[in-house]
């Protein structure tokens, strides 16, 4: 497996590969990996002939004030993991490869890109799209892999992908859970088990709500007040951003609970960002 931080050993690396005709999965991370992201790098395993991971905790998609620094980092313990899997190249570069002093362009994807998470957050996502846009022009993928649990994420970059024409196909894996439901994330190693123990109330309540609907339930006003109170009642250290349902293409609230309307949960235990969500 190589592992590289130069953007041109990269791009000849992968010029090369091309030139054999071998199809090309991208997964990108910002490491400290977990099951979820394995699940991604597998799928990307299993449809390619190449697989490249990205690691890069990159900066310009968090706020002031939020966990650039502490966020966790293990770069040894990730390359085992992903040497295990077979991956081909981990791309781990520096933020001064992927930003000159004076880069002064970004990719917004309008509208998708302020509502839900990016009320409270109104740069993040221009970071995330400004730097895969970036990560898809070096690696120039074929298939490129996203979780659902960052739902809105996969659909802005659809939605960028199509505006831009980049050519990759987006593929959205499932949400992979820890064996008592709650979705994994690097984020959780922040949590205290206290409110480890407080946040299984989204992974409960997305169930409720699942199974509910398919009981038949379509009000989206009991679905919503119904999951709101469970959350608001299992603990004091749970703060809630939203809890709604939205049309999965374009965001928006929905009125009734089709097919294909998804829940998106978001919330903060004690300083921990927290999502979950189910497609019904
Ligand atoms: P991150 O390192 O948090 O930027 O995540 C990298 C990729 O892994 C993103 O596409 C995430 O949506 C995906 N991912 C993170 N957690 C999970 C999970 N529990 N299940 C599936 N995919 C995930």
């Amino acid at each position: 497996m190589l592992v590289l931080d130069s953007v041109e050993n990269v791009q000849e690396m992968i010029r090369m590969w091309r030139k054999d005709g071998d199809v090309i999965g991208f997964v990108p991370t910002m490491g400290f990996l977990h099951d979820g992201h394995l699940s991604l790098v597998r799928a990307a395993k299993s449809q390619c002939e190449r697989a490249v991971v990205s690691i890069f905790v990159n900066p310009t998609q968090f706020g002031p004030g939020e966990d650039l620094d502490a966020y966790p980092r293990d770069m040894e313990h990730d390359v085992a993991l992903l040497e295990k899997e077979g991956v081909d190249l981990v791309f781990a570069p520096k933020p001064e490869t992927m930003y000159a002093r004076d880069h002064s362009t970004v990719v917004i994807v309008q509208g998708l890109s302020h509502v839900l998470a990016g009320e409270h957050r109104p740069t993040h996502f221009a970071g995330v799209t400004s730097v895969v846009a970036k990560l898809f022009n070096i690696v120039r993928p074929d298939k490129s892999y996203f979780g659902q649990k960052d739902f809105q994420q996969v659909k802005i970059i659809e939605r960028m992908v199509r505006d831009l024409n980049f050519r990759t196909q987006v593929i959205m894996m499932p949400i992979v859970r820890e064996p008592d439901g709650l979705a994994m994330s690097s984020r959780n190693t922040y949590l205290t088990p206290e409110q480890r123990r407080q946040a299984l109330i989204l992974s409960q309540s997305v169930k409720w709500a699942e199974k509910t609907h398919a009981a038949g339930e379509t009000d989206v006003q009991k679905i919503i007040t119904t999951v709101t109170q469970m959350i608001r009642a299992a603990g004091p250290d749970l703060e809630i951003k939203y809890v709604t349902v939205v049309n999965p293409k374009t965001l928006e609230p929905v009125a009734k609970v089709g097919r294909g309307a998804v829940l998106l949960i978001e919330v903060y235990v004690g300083k921990t960002r927290l999502y979950d969500n189910v497609i019904f």
